[in-house]
């Protein structure tokens, strides 16, 4: 079955010429006086830059160390964030005052945290796109972060080129390079909402990509902050700009998600990553943490997004714990949804179940859903964006088949399959890694990576 059903809305305008998108196709033959991040406006500007020190903290104790004996020490980046952050908010540049949305934690076992925002409700005509593709072009006549302007541009952010943290207050803009750089959300959710785009200039489609990933898990590590957490929504599971980015924000309690139980399917050896698997949480995700070194964490993350991109499943990415935890979820809401499979109940609070949502961080935009908040309606959400045990499994098993064929392995190590014959529910290895032929449908999804099956 075939689905071209479009987003009907949009729920956010994260930049201030985000709205003026359709006069923006017309005013850009004529020049632009309105100091954008294109080439138009560019030369000869400058921006603060944040290089970071390119260490890879999980390897090496000792160089973590001198990290942090650095001139410029790890939280640097987190109070350069927030005060950035506070200035464009004295500065007039965000829509409404989100440290004025109420907020409060709703009984129950999870401690799901609802949110009244009804400033980010939208009533121009959303952007349309479709939300039955995962990977779709990058559009330069939509909206795009090269639109925003450089008042709400924060800082860039580097890995620094000899080893060592560094700040500049006023360092040009490698315009050649592409920088990547950290903006406002004009739409906050919460405090420090900002918006991570990698290489800006490059007009990157909203997909993860191995080094990307990695940028935003430095960003998690820079920050030092439990409180702060990047999360990812890919096209079909609510985001609402084809360009590449992160958010992230802080929130100083523990996200539901956060706290949820665990159970380990096994460890990648080459990597040392382990994948765990959310136990009694209303949503069917993957858990990974550890890692030989942050780049191997970053790439199982990444090879597992790879997959779900190529294979059109749609996914949302938590990254907690000041990137030591990662969370993963293939979604299916929107397909639901297209399918007129979601109740017309669900549909009216008009609550996108993005990564926030799904964490557990309900943004609601009408009074009466939040006057009448409950873990049973929550829950009920939840239900809807997870996917069935049934495909889960089956997502798994491309996942996993994925990780292996990057990690250019032939087979597992004894200690991986005893781990996983231990732990996983599913029967037998074959049965997590070998996507059989008579899976009908799916089938179509696997092709093209047979020659690299493990466990055949
Ligand atoms: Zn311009």
């Amino acid at each position: 079955m075939s689905l071209s059903l479009k987003i009907k809305r949009v729920p956010t305008v994260v930049s201030n010429y985000q709205k003026e998108e359709a006069e923006e196709a017309g005013r850009r033959s004529g020049g632009c006086d309105r100091n954008c991040f294109n080439n138009c406006c560019l030369p000869g500007a400058k921006l603060p830059l944040y290089a970071y020190k390119g260490v890879d903290t999980a390897a090496d104790e000792k160089a973590l160390a001198e990290l942090e004996d650095a001139d410029i020490p790890m939280a640097f980046l987190d109070s350069l964030v927030l005060g950035e952050w506070e200035d464009r908010m004295q500065r007039g540049l965000f829509r409404y005052d989100v440290t004025a949305c109420e907020t409060k934690v709703i009984p129950g076992k999870y401690g799901f945290i609802a949110q009244l925002n009804e400033g980010r409700h939208l009533k121009k005509r959303p952007t349309e796109f479709r939300v039955d593709k995962v990977l779709q072009p990058f559009d330069g006549k939509k909206f795009n972060f090269t639109m925003v302007g450089q008042e709400e541009v924060l800082f860039q952010f580097e890995a620094s080129e000899d080893g060592d943290a560094q700040y500049y207050q006023n360092a040009p803009i490698d315009i050649e390079n592409s920088p990547n750089v950290v903006a406002i959300n004009v739409s906050p959710i919460d405090y420090g909402h900002v918006l991570l785009i990698p290489r800006i200039l490059k007009c990157l489609p909203q997909r993860i990509d191995h080094e990307s990933f990695l940028l935003a898990l430095h960003m998690a590590v820079e920050a030092a902050n439990p409180f702060f957490r990047l999360g990812y929504n890919s096209l079909g599971a609510f985001a609402t700009i084809n360009h590449l980015h992160f958010q992230a924000y802080y929130l100083a309690v523990p996200f539901p998600v956060e706290k949820a139980p665990t159970k380990k399917i096994t460890i990648l050896e080459n990597y040392g990553v382990k994948v765990s698997e959310l136990r009694n949480y209303p949503v069917r995700g993957l858990v990974f943490e550890g890692g030989n070194t942050l780049q191997d964490l970053s790439n199982a993350v990444s090879d597992t997004c790879i997959c779900l991109q190529g294979n059109n499943i749609p996914y949302n990415v938590l990254v907690s714990d000041c990137g030591r935890r990662v969370f993963l979820f293939p979604q299916c809401y929107a397909e639901k949804q297209a399918m007129g499979e979601v109740s017309a109940e669900l549909l009216d609070t008009q609550v996108n179940p993005a990564v926030w949502e799904i964490s557990g961080h309900m943004v609601l935009k009408r009074k009466k859903d939040y006057e009448e908040a409950s873990e049973k309606n929550a829950r009920r959400l939840l239900a809807e964006v997870s996917l069935s045990g049934e495909r889960f499994q089956e997502v798994k098993a491309l996942i996993f088949e994925a990780i292996f064929c990057s990690m250019n392995k032939t087979h597992i190590t004894a200690q991986g399959l005893e781990s996983l014959e231990e732990d996983v529910e599913v029967q037998s290895a074959e049965d997590l890694f070998g996507m059989k032929q008579e899976q009908g449908s799916h089938t179509a999804m696997v092709t093209g990576t047979h020659d690299c099956l493990v466990m055949q």
